[in-house]
């Protein structure tokens, strides 16, 4: 799994025929990553199509693409790697955007009350293993400590990942760049 900087624009309305009714949108990557198994560069193999649901509650339908290196002697010469557009999260149909809101314990959220609760453990056993497994700095003990108690995971990661508008989606950057993606939780 790779995420690459992309921008995603409208392209137009679907019917609802195959699928439930909702935006088409286009993906429009800028950057074309290099192999993470031995940095030759890649080139695309084909496309699949995914469902994504952003913070109005829109389902849309986006087309990202897949990649194999282009090193013949490469293990992922033969082995497509899927490159989501950033703000996509892998395995999850809602945005990185609404994940954020979420972890944030905001309630604005298009999603049913088990929805969010069940999105909250899942954020929370994210968040538990990216700081166990030292995707980011290592803080010192020290930074561990608020006022002599112990710091919420969530409140951890999003400051270890910058905090801002889109620390979310640098997380899920930064774990699914490290080969085998979001497939440990
Ligand atoms: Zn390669």
């Amino acid at each position: 799994m790779l995420i690459s900087k992309a921008q995603i624009m409208v392209r137009g309305e679907t019917s609802g025929r195959d699928c439930e009714a909702g935006q088409l949108l286009k993906i429009v990557y800028e950057e074309m990553p290099d192999c993470p198994r031995c940095s030759a560069p890649m080139s695309v193999r084909d496309h699949f199509w995914r469902v994504v649901i952003g913070m109005d509650g829109v389902r849309r339908k986006i087309r990202p693409r897949r990649l194999v290196c282009t090193c013949e002697t490469c293990a992922l010469h033969t082995r497509p790697q899927r490159n989501l557009p950033q703000g996509v999260v892998p395995g999850r149909q809602y945005s990185a955007e609404v994940h954020q809101a979420i972890a944030e314990g905001r309630r604005d959220v298009p999603c049913a009350p088990n929805t969010i609760h069940r999105i909250y453990r899942w954020l929370l056993s994210l968040a538990v293993f990216v700081l166990s497994c030292g995707l980011f700095m290592p803080d010192c003990e020290n930074v561990n400590e608020v006022d002599g108690r112990a710091q919420h995971p969530l409140e951890r990661l999003r400051d270890k990942a910058g905090g801002g508008e889109q620390w979310f989606a640098r997380v899920v950057e930064r774990a699914a760049g490290r080969g085998g993606g979001l497939h440990w939780v």
